[in-house]
Order: structure tokens, then sequence, then C-alpha cells
């Protein structure tokens, strides 16, 4: 039925059937979502004239609150992870999650969430400012644009260390934007949002576990999907360890979102054995673009991170993936903000 829980996947799978109220508190409880004003479906929320109704109403069926996303933090920083490594960009970070990833680097947006609620107004009245504010730049952005303004894509460029933050170069246009959580698709408003921003001709990513799907302007889906080893033990959290482990994996919205954006996959390694885990995931879709899958080492410390690295870049060589730093790490540590 359109715009009720699907039952077999989603952030609802596994969860208890609830009366509708019950469950959208019970769901914005978990997602750290509560004490937000009314809810529609999707499905019924007036869309921006010209938008395509969802093709497939088993997969946009959560309920989100129509004019609201709960935010952790805005901010101008500059990409650390994947194609567009190096981009001055501004991120707008949502709060809450329908997984709790044991190794969650932002649990400020899962685990503790935390935010405020804004309207779309807000948020990009302080997207303008940041844009339109100097920022930091890179002199070695692992993206090369060309002169019709196209992307040539280009991972791992900065694995060895290259180039050099600037505090601010005016000849450094910021024209990226970064949609990132927690989890942005479980915010309706992400449709009209996006829609604006695209209006205003900036570059839209959008970093999502592909678990969840809206009919969203984007211009570089980055899907993290979340192997079985990212669940978090019974011990730490008994419920959360169910419910993530069944919410985790959602084929259609994989072959949703892979089909109909330019994408990259970065998985989340912590382990050999998880390489061998996304080497079975992606078994399971044969037409994705071995070029656009990262390998991207769990950590959250320069130790750690480097410790991975020892094994996992001659396992990327040798295997034909792209390794993927976490330059922001490198570059700031494990800090909010950047
Ligand atoms: S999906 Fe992302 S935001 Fe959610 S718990 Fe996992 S790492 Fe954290």
């Amino acid at each position: 039925m359109r715009g009720s829980p699907d039952p077999a996947h989603g952030p609802t799978a596994g969860l208890p059937k609830l009366a509708q109220p019950e469950w959208q508190e019970t769901y914005g409880q978990a997602c750290g979502t509560v004490g937000r004003p009314a809810t529609t479906k999707l499905e019924d929320r007036p869309l921006p004239e010209g938008e395509p109704r969802p093709p497939d109403p088993q997969i946009f069926s959560l309920k989100t609150p129509t004019s609201i996303v709960r935010i952790a933090e805005i901010f101008r920083s500059l990409q650390g992870e994947g194609f567009l490594t190096g981009m001055p960009s501004v991120f707008v970070r949502t709060s809450g999650c329908n997984l709790r990833c044991w190794f969650c680097d932002t649990p400020y947006t899962s685990w503790e969430p935390e935010g405020e609620d804004f309207s779309r107004e807000e948020i990009l009245r302080q997207v303008d400012a940041l844009l339109s504010a100097e920022g930091p730049s890179f002199s070695n952005s692992g993206a090369i644009e060309d002169a019709d303004g196209s992307l040539q894509l280009h991972a791992g460029t900065l694995s060895k260390g290259e180039g050099e933050i600037r505090d601010a170069d005016p000849d450094k246009k910021c024209r990226h934007i970064v949609l990132t959580g927690g989890e942005p698709m479980l915010f309706a408003e992400l449709v009209p949002l996006t829609a604006a921003l695209r209006s205003r001709g900036l570059h839209i990513t959008v970093e999502t576990a592909g678990t969840l799907d809206l009919p969203v302007e984007c211009d570089l889906m980055s899907i993290s999907p979340k192997l079985a080893s990212s669940t978090p033990s019974a011990q730490r959290d008994a419920r959360w360890h169910e419910r993530h482990e069944q919410s985790r994996h959602v084929p259609e919205v994989i072959r949703r979102l892979t089909q109909d954006y330019p994408y990259q996959i970065k998985f989340v390694v912590d382990s050999p054995r998880d390489c061998e885990a996304a080497q079975a995931w992606l078994a399971e879709f044969p037409e994705i673009d071995r070029s656009r899958v990262m390998l991207m080492p769990q950590g959250t410390d320069l130790i750690t991170l480097h410790g991975h690295a020892e094994w996992l870049k001659p396992y990327c060589i040798a295997h034909g993936f792209q390794f993927c730093p976490r330059m922001h790490i490198e570059w700031y540590g494990c800090t909010r903000g950047t």
C-alpha cells in the first residue's frame, strides 16, 4: 500500500507493527527525530513543479516531516573522501540515522543525535552565506574541472599526500554542496531542498548508506553500504543490534540509486574479511561499475587508518579497487565542522 512502511525492507524492517501514530513516534525516537511537527505521506506531499513522482511506492514509503530537517551542523570545508577529494564544499549534515554502525564517526547524528530543526529557507540562507564567504581550498583537488564545467573524477589522487591546504583562495569558488549525515535520506524535505540548490547551479553530492530513497536532485550519489561487520554487538545495544542488521541492506534502493545517478560506492573496511564481504556484496550487483568502487579504511585516528592502509592498499591494487583515504582526518583530525 502506498505510504505504508515497507514491512520487509528499509528502516521499518523488524520494527514491531504499530498503529501509525505510535509507529511514527517510535521510529522518530529511534532515529533521533522526535519532537517534530506534522508528518505526511511522501507521495501526498506537494512536489516542485515538473518533479517526477516516485516510480516505486514500495521504495518511497517512508513518512518524514514535510518542511523541516534536523541539522547537526552546516559548515564549509574540503571534501575529504572519494572522487571529489580536495573540492571546496559546503556541508549540510543532517542529524538522525536509521542505522547504528558500531564505528560511526558522527555519533552526534546517530547514537546520541543532536541538532535543531531547520526550515529549507534557513538552510539555504546559511548555505548561501558560506558559499560567498572565503574558505579553504586545496592546491591539488581530486577532481579536474573541464572548460565546460563538467567534472572528470579521479579517486585516490591524494593518496600519496600531494597538495597543500590553503586557508583561503578567492580564485577558488565554492560551488559544491554535500548533503550528509546521519542519513539525509530520512528527510523528505531533501527533495525541494536539492531542487533549490540545483536552481542555483550547484554541484550536489548526497552521502547515504543506500537504505532509503528519495527522488532528489543529485550529481554524485555517494553510497556507503554497510557490511555485516558494521552491526553493533548485542552487548552494546540488543535492540539496535537487531534493527541495524535487518535494515542495513536494501538491494532495490541500491539499484535505483546506481541506475539513476552518477555514483560512487565506498565500503568502510576494518579487516581483510570485510574485503571479501565487499566482493560478495558486489556479486549481487553485476551492473555496478567496478571503477566506481572504493575501499576505505575504518578509523578516526591516523594510527588506525595508517595501520589498515598497510594491508588495504596492496589488496586494492591486487583486486582492482580504488583505495579511498580519509583525507579530512589527515588534514584536521576527527573534529566537527571539517
Ligand atoms: S550509517 Fe553513517 S551515520 Fe548512520 S550509524 Fe552508520 S556511519 Fe553513522
